[in-house]
């Protein structure tokens, strides 16, 4: 007996979106499978948000990734969230299940899986993470989950802003140690530190400089940057400088991916075509 395929629809909501992969990594993972499952761009603006998901309700959409600026209010716009969204306060999946929307984080999935593929590592004692948005509250609650790090420092430009907004999150279930420190000053804390992230955008354009010096880093550590477009961010030149073992965002981008892919379509996204694909397309990481 045949079975019948349904034609599915699927996409990125944010704004802007002119530079995302995910279009390209979803439709060549559809393609590789054979899936007739069409992912396409939403670029909507905030006030534009809740008619948006209407009418995406009302076209059949089986799932969308969902970008900056709309991670955190989208969750007003759905019927359910995962225990993990709802700890971080960041949806960047939905997966439409009949009438309903659900909203996960799979970031948070993404990142540990990265982590644990590239390091080996199952635990780490102590992180310094760059940053104190959703990216890096999904790398925090992940580090304390998965891997067991109960010492934290958050290095941020205004420690009291990220103070105020870690604190409406359920981030941690148990006792922590956290620590704010001035972004201007990081060394002490970087130096303390098994596994430091760079969870902010400093750097993307692959020529700002970053606030730390090499002599912060030793060969036991992991320097982890989020940022997926090159290998050679300002973040990991210096760590590499001072000897830390080195991780872009890539890995992260497609672990990540890969999950939203499997809650629509049910099946395991071809990881290492994509990464292929991608390479292929000239997209290099620098
Ligand atoms: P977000 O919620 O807007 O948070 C950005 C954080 O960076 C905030 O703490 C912000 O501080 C800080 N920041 C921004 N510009 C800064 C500057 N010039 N100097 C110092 N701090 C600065 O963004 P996000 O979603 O967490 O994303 C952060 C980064 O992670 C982005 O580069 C994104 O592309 C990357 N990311 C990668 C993946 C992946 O799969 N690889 C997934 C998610 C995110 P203020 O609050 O003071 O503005």
């Amino acid at each position: 007996m045949k079975h019948k395929i349904r034609p599915g629809l699927a996409g990125i909501i944010g704004y802007p979106l002119d530079h995302s992969l995910s279009p390209f990594i979803h439709n060549h993972s559809f393609a590789a499978l054979k899936l007739p499952y069409v992912f396409v761009k939403i670029e909507v603006p905030a006030a534009k948000l809740k008619r948006t998901m209407q009418a995406l309700s009302d076209l059949g959409f089986v799932g969308a990734n969902v970008t900056m600026p709309h991670k955190e209010s989208i969750i007003n716009l759905v019927d359910w969230l995962s225990p993990e969204a709802l700890a971080v306060g960041a949806v960047n999946t939905l997966a439409w299940r009949g009438e309903k929307i659900k909203g996960y984080n799979t970031d948070i999935e993404g990142f540990a899986r990265s982590l644990e593929k590239f390091s080996g590592w199952k635990r780490f004692e102590s992180a310094a993470i760059f940053g104190a948005g959703g990216a890096a509250a999904a790398v925090a609650y992940a580090l304390f989950h998965r891997f067991a790090v109960r010492h934290f420092y958050f290095i941020c430009r205004n420690w009291r802003k990220a103070e105020k907004s870690l604190a409406k999150k359920n981030i941690f279930s148990d006792k922590v140690w956290v620590n704010f420190v001035d972004w201007a000053n990081p060394d002490a804390a970087v130096a303390s530190s098994d596994i430091i992230i760079n969870a902010t955008p400093v750097g993307m354009d692959g020529k700002r400089s970053f606030p730390i010096t090499p002599a912060a880093f030793n060969q036991k550590q992991v320097a982890y940057d989020l940022i997926y477009s090159s290998t050679t961010t300002p973040f990991l030149r210096v760590a590499k400088k001072g000897g830390a073992k080195t991780l872009g965002g890539l890995e992260m981008l497609l672990e990540q991916a890969a999950i939203s892919f499997k809650l629509w379509t049910g099946r395991e996204m071809p990881l290492a075509k994509v990464r292929g694909e991608l390479k292929r397309s000239g997209f290099r990481p620098r």
